[in-house]
C-alpha cells in the first residue's frame, strides 16, 4: 500500500521504516527541513537501535523516502498517518496545534474524488478525532475521508522490535472502508488486531500510559517503605510480580519515571478528566510520589556528603532511559541540575545522550562536565550517581572506577548493581528501597 506519515520524528520515522520493511511505500514528511536534509542525505536525526539499517535498506529499495511537501505524501498515499507532538501547556492538558495544523494543511491538499484515510497516531484526549475530522470538513468541502485513531504503543530503545512485533493494534474507527484498509496495512504484522470506536481508541492511549506510571509509583511508594523497614523492594517485586494478575514488568524502584511520554500523558489524562468534570485524583498522588523520588534520593546522597558544594560528583546517564539518546524530561538531566544549583562540581557520562542534551540547553556545559568514558566521569569523584540503566555500566571495571574515585561511595538511583557485589568491591553501597550495607 501507499502510505504517508507526517512527522518523522520517533515515532512518524520508526513506524515509515517499518511499514516500508513489510512492503509498503512510505513517504515521510517533516517541516523541520534540516531534519529532511539530513535523512535524504543518509544520516538518522535519532538513535534508535536497528534504525539505520532498517532506514537504509528501505530507501534502497525504494519503499521509503522523504520530503518536506505534505501535498507530495497525501497526493501518493491512500491512508496518511498524523504523528506530531503533542506537548503539555502550562495547567498539563495537552496543546494540539500541531494537530489542528496538519488537519489544516492535509485540507488544503486533498482532492476530490481521492478518498484517503486520515489516522492519528500521535497521543492526543478523547475527542480529537472528531476535532481533526470537522476540521477538515470546515476546510475543503468536497474531501472524501475518514478519520481514524491508531494509538502508537513502541519504547524508545525497542522501538523497531516493537514495532515489528506488537503486543496489539488498536484501530477506532466508525466506517468498516477506512477500517478495512487499516487492516490492510497492518496484516503483515501478524499482530492481535482490536477494532474500536474513535473516542475508546484515544482514550486507550492514555489511560495505558497512566496505568504504567501508576505501576512505577506503586512500587516506588513500596520502596520507601521497604528502606523505612529494612526489606528488599527487588524481592518484593519479584514476589510481587509472579503473581501472573500483576506481572514484575514496570516493578522497578527507581528515582521515576521521565521521558517524553509519561509525565505529559498522566498529566494530560488528569486534565482530561478534570475538563469531562470526572476528576482522577489517583493519578495526581502518581504524580506527586514520582516528583518525590528524586528529592528523597537527593536527600540520602546529601545526608552521606553533607553539604554538596564544591563536592566532585560523577553521574553515569543522562537519558531518560537507556538505548536511545532521548533526553526530554530526562529525571537523569533534573538530577544533574539540582546537584549544579546546590553548587556540585558534576561529571556526567552517557553512551548517547550528552550531545543532545547539550544541543537542547538542557545542561549547561560551562556548569557540567562531559566525561567520554564511565571510568573517567568517576575521576576524583567524591560520589558516583547512577540515573540511567545503561547495561554497559554494570560492565565496568570497578575496582579501576574505586581507584579513581576520591570516595568509593555510590548511590545507585536505577538498582542496577548488586548490593553484595558492590560491597565486596569496598563500595559504600545505596540503592532504592534495598537496605544500603556499608564497606
Ligand atoms: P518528535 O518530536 O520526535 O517528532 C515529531 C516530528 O513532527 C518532528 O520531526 C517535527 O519536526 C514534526 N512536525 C511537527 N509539525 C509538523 C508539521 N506541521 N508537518 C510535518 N512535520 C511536523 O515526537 P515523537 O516522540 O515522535 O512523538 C509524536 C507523537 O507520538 C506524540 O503525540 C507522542 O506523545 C506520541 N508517542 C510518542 C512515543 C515515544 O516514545 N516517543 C511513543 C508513543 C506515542
Amino acid at each position: 500500500m501507499d502510505l504517508c506519515i507526517i512527522g518523522s520524528g520517533y515515532v512518524g520515522l520508526v513506524s515509515g521504516a517499518c511499514f516500508a520493511e513489510v512492503g509498503h511505500h512510505v513517504v515521510c514528511v517533516d517541516n523541520d527541513q534540516r531534519k529532511v536534509d539530513m535523512l535524504q542525505a543518509g544520516k538518522i536525526p535519532i538513535y534508535e537501535p536497528g534504525l539505520e539499517d532498517l532506514v537504509h535498506r528501505n530507501v534502497a529499495a525504494k519503499r521509503l523516502r522523504f520530503t518536506n511537501s505534505i501535498e507530495d505524501g497525501v497526493d501518493h498515499s491512500q491512508v496518511i498517518f498524523i504523528a506530531v507532538p503533542t506537548p503539555p501547556q502550562v495547567d498539563g492538558s495537552v496543546d494540539l496545534t500541531y494537530i489542528e495544523r496538519v488537519a489544516r494543511e492535509i485540507a488544503g491538499v486533498l482532492k476530490e474524488g481521492q478518498y484517503r484515510v486520515v489516522v492519528d497516531k500521535s497521543t492526543v484526549p478523547v475527542k480529537t478525532g472528531e476535532k481533526v475530522e470537522a476540521t477538515i470538513k470546515r476546510y475543503n468541502k468536497s474531501a472524501e475521508f475518514d478519520v481514524v485513531s491508531n494509538p502508537e504503543f513502541l519504547r524508545e530503545g525497542c522501538a523497531v522490535p516493537d514495532l515489528m512485533n506488537p503486543d496489539r493494534i488498536v484501530i477506532g474507527s466508525a466506517n468498516d472502508r477506512a477500517t478495512d484498509l487499516m487492516k490492510r496495512v497492518y496484516e503483515p504484522f501478524h499482530a492481535p488486531i482490536l477494532v474500536t470506536d474513535v473516542n475508546s481508541a484515544e482514550l486507550i492511549k492514555h489511560a495505558a500510559n497512566s496505568f504504567l506510571s501508576l505501576k512505577i509509583s506503586y512500587i516506588n511508594a513500596v520502596a520507601a517503605i521497604c528502606e523505612a523497614s529494612g526489606a528488599d523492594v527487588e524481592m518484593v517485586a519479584d514476589g510481587i510480580g509472579m503473581d501472573k494478575r500483576i506481572g514484575r514488568n514496570f516493578l522497578n524502584a527507581g528515582i521515576g519515571y521521565g521521558g517524553s511520554c509519561f509525565p505529559k500523558d498522566v498529566k494530560a489524562f488528569i486534565a482530561i478528566a478534570r475538563q469531562l468534570g470526572t476528576p482522577f485524583t489517583l493519578l495526581e498522588e502518581v504524580e506527586r510520589i514520582n516528583s518525590d523520588q528524586l528529592h528523597r534520593y537527593i536527600a540520602k546522597v546529601r545526608e552521606a556528603l553533607w553539604v554538596l558544594k564544591d563536592k566532585k560528583i560523577a553521574v553515569w546517564g543522562m537519558t531518560f532511559k537507556p538505548d536511545t539518546d532521548d533526553v526530554r524530561n530526562s529525571v537523569a538531566i533534573d538530577l544533574i541540575n539540582r546537584l549544579v544549583a546546590e553548587g556540585a562540581q558534576v561529571t556526567a557520562y552517557d553512551p548517547k545522550g550528552a550531545e543532545k542534551a547539550v544541543d537542547w540547553k538542557l545542561v549547561d556545559p560551562a556548569k557540567v562536565k562531559l566525561a567520554a568514558t564511565p571510568a573517567e566521569a568517576a575521576d576524583g569523584a567524591e560520589a558516583l550517581l547512577i540515573a540511567t540503566e545503561w547495561k554497559e555500566f554494570a560492565n565496568q571495571d570497578f575496582a579501576d572506577v574505586k581507584k579513581r574515585m576520591h570516595t568509593p561511595l555510590v548511590f545507585d538511583g536505577r538498582n542496577l548493581f548488586n548490593p553484595e557485589t558492590m560491597r565486596e568491591l569496598g563500595f559504600t553501597y545505596h540503592a532504592m528501597g534495598r537496605p544500603s550495607r556499608n564497606a
